[in-house]
């Protein structure tokens, strides 16, 4: 039913202090603490991305970047 909450929810960067709309879905796993099953996923805006991917890259993460769709709402 459309009404009060068909408003789509809005995902926001991950990147601390942005508020921007995220178009990337970046997926990582620190291998010393997390399972192979385990993947954490953070949100990205397309001024970030190379940020944090940079970041979990440089730490030597399995990094997996990916467009992102609304369907991918946590
Ligand atoms: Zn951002």
């Amino acid at each position: 039913m459309i009404g009060l909450f068909s408003e789509p929810e809005r995902l926001a960067c991950s990147r601390a202090g942005c508020s921007e709309t995220a178009v990337w879905r970046i997926e990582w796993r620190n291998p010393k603490i997390h399972s192979a099953d385990r993947v954490k996923v953070w949100l990205a805006c397309e001024d970030h991305r190379e940020y944090l991917e940079n970041f979990l890259a440089s730490r030597d993460f399995p990094v997996t970047v990916l467009a992102l769709t609304p369907e991918d709402a946590p």
